[in-house]
Formats: C-alpha cells, structure tokens, sequence
C-alpha cells in the first residue's frame, strides 16, 4: 500500500469512481469501471478514468491488484488483505482471514531488507469452478 498519500483533491470524478468500486466485490478491470462510472458521467473518456485511477491509488483510497496479465483489476478496499485467485473463471475473491504480520518481520531478518508489507494470493478453484456441474 502506498503511505506516501499526494495532496490530491477528491474531486466529483475521482468520488463517482471509488463509489462505483466501493460497492462491488469483484475486483474490476479499468474497462469494468469505465462502462459503470459512463452511467454517471457520459463524456468521460477511459483514459480519465485510468489516471484517476492511478490517483485514488496514490491517495491510498483504493489498491491495484497486478496478477502478471495484460489488465490491472482494481479494489475499493484499500486495507491489506488476502486474495484468491480462481484458476479456472479468473475471479478474484477476498481471503476472509487476518493478514500474518510476522511474516514482514521475517522476511526483513532473512534479507535484511526494511518490509513495509507483503501481498498473498491464493490459487485453486472456487466453489463454482469445483463443483461437478
Ligand atoms: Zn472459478
Ligand atoms: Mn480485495
């Protein structure tokens, strides 16, 4: 997560954009939340949409979660937590369970490196993806 928050405004845009990701839980690409913020701002274009984005990351609003693919997703809740990641449908779930800081104070004794945080992800298959049909 980003400690280092700019003095950046919340403008009209950037408040319609983090509502949107607020209120979903399915970790949304740029194209996702382009097509619901348009709803509300018509003639926004996508490339707004990206540098507010990029914004709100800065301000520590929201996180943006890279899985090496081509596209970002992003997520309104910016508190670190655990992700999984379904192999099969690609859906990307909340880990319901307490981030282990230890692991950043082990780490930093292993390299001897400062740890500010750590990222972990789960991958497997979710419930739907696993059932027989
Ligand atoms: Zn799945
Ligand atoms: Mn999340």
């Amino acid at each position: 997560m980003n400690k280092t928050k700019g003095f950046q405004r919340m403008t009209k845009q950037r408040r319609i954009i983090l509502e949107v990701l607020r209120n979903t839980t399915s970790h949304p690409t740029a194209d996702w939340i382009y097509e619901r913020v348009k709803e509300k701002i018509p003639n926004i274009s996508l490339g707004t949409v990206y540098r507010n984005l990029k914004t709100l990351k800065e301000m520590g609003e929201i996180m943006e979660l890279n899985y090496g693919s081509s596209f970002s997703r992003f997520d309104g809740n910016p508190k670190d937590h655990y992700h999984f990641v379904c192999e099969k449908c690609g859906k990307v779930y909340d880990v319901n369970m307490p981030v282990d800081e230890t692991l950043n104070e082990k780490a930093s004794q292993a390299t001897g490196y400062k740890v500010y945080y750590h990222r972990c992800e789960f991958h497997g298959l979710c419930k739907e993806c696993s059932s027989p049909d």
